[in-house]
This record gives C-alpha cells, sequence and structure tokens, in this order.
C-alpha cells in the first residue's frame, strides 16, 4: 500500500517504518510542520500527539484517505461521523501489540473460572502515569475490581502479569514488551483489513481478531 505516517520521525514512528517499509509498504513520512498532502494515497498511520492527531485525521479524511491511529489521549469519536459520511475508515486501537490483546482476551476467559486475581504491571521509571492504561482496561475485562500492582523500576520496557488464584493452583498471563516493533504487527493487521471495516470509526484491536 501507498501510506502515510504521520509522525516518522517520533520514537514509534522511527521503529515502525522500517518495519512497514520490509512488508513492501510505500511509506511516505510527514512529521510537524509538513503539509498533510496524503491526496491519492492507500492510509494514513498517525503516532503523534493527542493535539495534532486529530488535525491529520481530518486532513486525511479531507483527501478521501482511511487512517490507522495509535496515537492516545484523544477522543476519535466526534470523527466517525465525518469518516462515515465520506465513506472511509477510521481505525483506533490504544495498544496496537497482539501479544498484550491476546493476553487481555486470554485473562478475560481464565476469569470466567477464576474469581480471584491480582495484576501486576512493570514499566521503565519514564513512565508517569500508574497505573497503566493496559492494565486499568484488563481490570474492566475481567471484573471483580482486581488490585493492580505498578512497578517503575530501569530495565524495565512493558511488562504485565495477570495472576490468578485457586484453591492449590495458580496461573499466571503474562506479556513482555521488549521494543517498539511490537506494534507493528497490529499496524499492519489493521492495514490489511481496514477496507473491510464498515465505514466510520472502529476501535480496538479485538475487533479484527
Ligand atoms: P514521540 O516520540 O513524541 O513522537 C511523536 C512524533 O510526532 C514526533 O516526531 C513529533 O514531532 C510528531 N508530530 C507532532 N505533531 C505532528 C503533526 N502535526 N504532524 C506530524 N507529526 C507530528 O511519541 P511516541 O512515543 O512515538 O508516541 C506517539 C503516540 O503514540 C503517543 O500518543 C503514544 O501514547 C502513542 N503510542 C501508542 C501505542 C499503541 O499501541 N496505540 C504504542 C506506543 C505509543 P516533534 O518531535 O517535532 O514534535
Amino acid at each position: 500500500m501507498k501510506l502515510a505516517f504521520f509522525g516518522s520521525e517520533g520514537k514509534v514512528g522511527q521503529a515502525l517504518v522500517p518495519v512497514l517499509q520490509r512488508a513492501g509498504h510505500d511509506v511516505r513520512g510527514i512529521e510537524i510542520g509538513e503539509q498533510p498532502d496524503v491526496a491519492g494515497l492507500d492510509a494514513a498511520v498517525d503516532f503523534t500527539t493527542p493535539g495534532a492527531a486529530p488535525g491529520n485525521v481530518r486532513a486525511a479524511l479531507d483527501q478521501g484517505v482511511s487512517c490507522v491511529v495509535g496515537t492516545t489521549g484523544w477522543d476519535p469519536r466526534p470523527l466517525h461521523d465525518y469518516a462515515s459520511e465520506r465513506g472511509l475508515r477510521l481505525f483506533v486501537a490504544p495498544n496496537f501489540s497482539l501479544g498484550a490483546v491476546l493476553m487481555m482476551r486470554f485473562a478475560a476467559q481464565a476469569a470466567q473460572y477464576f474469581p480471584r486475581a491480582e495484576i501486576v504491571e512493570l514499566h521503565g521509571e519514564a513512565k508517569k502515569d500508574a497505573p497503566s492504561g493496559t492494565a486499568r482496561a484488563t481490570a474492566e475485562l475481567i471484573g471483580g475490581d482486581p488490585v493492580i500492582h505498578s512497578v517503575r523500576l530501569p530495565g524495565l520496557v512493558a511488562h504485565q502479569e495477570v495472576i490468578f488464584g485457586g484453591e492449590g493452583q495458580l496461573l499466571t498471563i503474562r506479556h513482555d514488551t521488549t521494543a517498539r516493533e511490537s506494534f507493528a504487527d497490529g499496524v499492519l493487521l489493521a492495514l490489511e483489513k481496514l477496507d473491510s471495516l464498515p465505514p466510520g470509526l472502529t476501535i480496538g484491536l479485538d475487533r479484527l481478531l
């Protein structure tokens, strides 16, 4: 596909653009201050900032281009009608790591049989917010208001364990993100499925599995 990548020089952009190119996509990087000129491309990917993403998406939709967005911290729901009126897709996922999404799905399954669980989320010390969005989303999925433990230490990237306790047994479901390339498989999947989605907004990688 011919793609625009908003935020190609960011931390995620620098990791993902080479992976997308190796997968055969033709990628045009667009950085802050550059014209969002995407007319004629097949899709636009955005990993920028909550302030920039809505304008980038609107500009792409105005030019007839569907979008895959990983930028967090903004509400894409007001753009649902804007995309659907144009017959275009807006796919947004707060977590593009396939492994993390599967970890949450498996935890939700296990919770049907193991009612007691606690979550341990571990991240590098630069992450200021706690608990992580993924831990909060997992807690909501499994229900029962599980305790969440947050660890912030040098040497960690992004990790999560969901520990289920039962009579005489423990079940631990764990996912480890060791590099930002982990988000590539989810972005590739979203691009592959983009045209088969209904026009308008779709949220969450889970919807593609
Ligand atoms: P980052 O390193 O700060 O990168 C953001 C990049 O976007 C920077 O290069 C920035 O340029 C650029 N940018 C800002 N405004 C722009 C505009 N109007 N047009 C084009 N480019 C613009 O951040 P990051 O770590 O790559 O993360 C980017 C976003 O993805 C964040 O919201 C983060 O939370 C999210 N994220 C999502 C997932 C997921 O799985 N969904 C995973 C990881 C991260 P300047 O530096 O010049 O401002």
